[in-house]
């Protein structure tokens, strides 16, 4: 069954029974929950000229996908800023954006990421290189001093005695 919005093989069945591309079914989700949340729904020409064609968040770098699962941090989702405009942004960096002064988030200079814990936006080489993380860059999310701190605090939960 071919997607009925493109030329590529539908893998997910809709609610009208026609079968749609990974892409399309994204897409769609997108705008309906847009739409729920009472947001600004973007039409479909709109997301079909400005999806990052290289899947790259423009935030934290990593590879993006069209589908929730395995991993819903890395999936594709838009977000409306306060200054009024819409980004495309993964999953994580839009649940995180919301931890940002207005939209500080996204003044992020080359060559850096901001740290998840601490929140300071970093040069890639205060994080550590992990090559689990399906990160574009395969970078931490933690910086280093966060990630130091993290773990001591997780050795010392560990060793602290029970009351
Ligand atoms: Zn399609
Ligand atoms: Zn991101
Ligand atoms: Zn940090």
């Amino acid at each position: 069954m071919k997607c009925p919005k493109c030329e590529n093989e539908g893998t997910v069945r809709m609610g009208s029974g026609s079968w749609y591309c990974d892409k399309h079914y994204r897409f769609q989700q997108i705008r309906h929950s847009a739409h729920s949340r009472g947001k600004e729904v973007p039409s479909l020409e709109w997301l079909e000229v400005n999806w990052p064609k290289n899947m790259e968040c423009p935030a934290c770098h990593r590879q993006m996908t069209w589908r929730g699962h395995p991993e819903r941090a890395s999936c594709i989702t838009i977000q409306h800023d306060r200054e009024g405009s819409t980004r495309f942004l993964c999953y994580s960096c839009n649940v995180r954006h919301a931890r940002y002064p207005d939209d500080s988030f996204y003044a992020i200079p080359e060559g850096h990421k901001p740290c998840f814990d601490c929140h300071k936006v970093l040069p890639l080489s205060d994080f550590d290189f992990d090559r689990r993380s399906n990160s574009f860059i395969g970078r931490t999310v933690y910086c280093r001093e966060c990630s130091r701190r993290r773990r001591r605090g997780y050795a010392r939960k560990k060793t602290a005695p029970k009351l």
